[in-house]
């Protein structure tokens, strides 16, 4: 069963990535292990299944890879929010600051009908930045942002604090 898992002991930190003073948290060494890998998306579709959620968005790149299999586990859709310029149809975009300089996201226009419930996945929060500004694109689709779900939160970095109003879940936190 899952809980066999000890989720922590399969996320590599990595130190000075991408840049000096950061742990970054690699998940790679999660979604190599089939067993680690199911049992966390497994998790997290059970903390969501009582959301009644309509449709998952997952920020590229590692947005997609939780939220589509999160998706299919759930039986629902799934909405790439991808960096401007990707998507081939009429999309929207919202900019969000980055540590140095500005950078934006993008959806599709029909990518989420009005009244929608929507799930938005990513790997990590940690300022939410990056989750702030998905919210801004599903909002102006006239989705409701009913959730978001993560495998790692970096509590000290407060990102929670954006999403008030929104039932959080995160699998692992570091504090
Ligand atoms: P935020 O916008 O909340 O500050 O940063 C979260 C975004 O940056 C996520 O999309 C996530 O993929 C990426 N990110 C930031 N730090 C890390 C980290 O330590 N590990 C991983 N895997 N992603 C990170």
């Amino acid at each position: 069963s899952n809980t066999e898992y000890n989720f922590k002991d399969y996320i590599r930190v990595i130190h000075d990535f991408p840049q000096p003073g950061i742990r970054f948290k690699d998940i790679t060494t999660l979604l190599k292990d089939g067993g680690a890998y199911r049992a966390a998306i497994e998790e997290i579709r059970k903390a969501v299944a009582d959301m009644k959620i309509d449709i998952i968005a997952g920020p590229e790149a590692r947005g997609f890879v939780v939220g589509a299999p999160l998706a299919l586990a759930l039986g629902v859709g799934f909405a790439p929010i991808r960096k401007s310029g990707k998507l081939p149809g009429e999309t929207i975009t919202a900019s969000y600051d980055l540590e140095y300089g500005k950078d934006q996201l993008a959806m599709h226009k029909d990518s989420i009908q009005p009244g929608q419930r929507v799930l938005i996945a990513d790997d990590l929060l940690a300022t939410g930045g990056t989750i702030a500004t998905s919210i801004n694109l599903v909002r102006q689709l006239g989705g409701e942002v009913v959730g978001a779900a993560f495998l790692i939160e970096l509590a000290y970095l407060t990102g929670r604090e954006k999403l008030e109003g929104i039932d959080v879940f995160s699998l692992m936190t570091y504090s």
